[in-house]
């Protein structure tokens, strides 16, 4: 065998909410043997914390402070998922609710916060081979990521997407408090002054909006396969 160290490629996968991305970034991690890391759950973790501990969503000091000294993981779970665990505690029903749909943006404009949980994620891309879901994934946390995909589609698609997830789920959601809640993420998450939701220079763009899943999925490994010095 060759002595030269071979690191696997990393897929940077950005976009805002409902526009496929999880879903999508979870697939291709599935099919190219990657590890998938959802960032977005990483701030949801933290926002259910200062939720369940009162701490005000506009105390940017006490967010900071949970940031640091909560734990955050992973865990692969018998059926393939992967189930986040904040201190231990399996939460990934949890941060799904409302009440974090509609506060996590306040707590991921933190400066501080941003800065503890990009350091976590870093650490959890740095030997490469994952597919990492985010905002700021191919601007700030892999920007060496080889490849990058930033996927969109409609505001009204995005939020009948959310609404049909949180439906299956059994959760009683009006469409137009996921427009709303949508719309609102959109906009403090386009227009904070700390890694702001944007496309790196050299990401390839998909609008979605008429496409499906598999659809999708298919383009991004077609790209991806496209290239034959991409280590696998
Ligand atoms: O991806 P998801 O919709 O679960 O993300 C929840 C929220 O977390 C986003 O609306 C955004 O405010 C924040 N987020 C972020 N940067 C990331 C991932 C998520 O600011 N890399």
């Amino acid at each position: 065998m060759s002595d030269r160290r071979r690191k696997k490629i990393s897929i940077a996968v950005d976009g805002p909410a409902g526009s496929g991305k999880s879903t999508v970034a979870r697939r291709i991690a599935v099919e190219l043997g990657l590890l998938y890391i959802d960032t977005g759950a990483m701030y949801r973790g933290i926002t259910l914390k200062a939720l369940r501990q009162g701490i005000s969503l506009h105390n940017e000091a006490a967010l900071a402070r949970l940031a640091k000294e909560t734990s955050l993981e992973f865990r692969e779970m018998p059926d393939g998922s992967h189930h986040l665990f904040m201190d231990g505690e399996d939460v990934s029903e949890e941060i799904r609710s409302m009440p974090v749909n509609d506060g996590v943006s306040l707590v991921a404009a933190v400066k501080e916060v941003r800065a503890a949980l990009v350091e976590k994620q870093q650490n959890l891309g740095a030997r490469g081979g994952v597919v990492m879901d985010g905002r700021d994934i191919g601007t700030v946390v892999l920007p060496q990521a080889e490849w990058k995909f930033f996927l969109t589609a409609s505001p009204q698609e995005r939020a009948r997407r959310r609404w049909r997830e949180l439906k299956a789920k059994g959760l009683d959601v009006s469409l137009a408090e996921i427009e709303a809640n949508i719309a609102n993420r959109d906009e403090i998450d386009s227009t904070r002054k700390v890694n702001p939701l944007r496309p790196a220079a050299d990401a390839l763009f998909l609008d979605t909006t008429e496409m499906s899943i598999e659809e999708v999925v298919d383009w991004i490994k077609k790209k991806v396969g496209e290239d034959k010095t991409n280590v696998l």
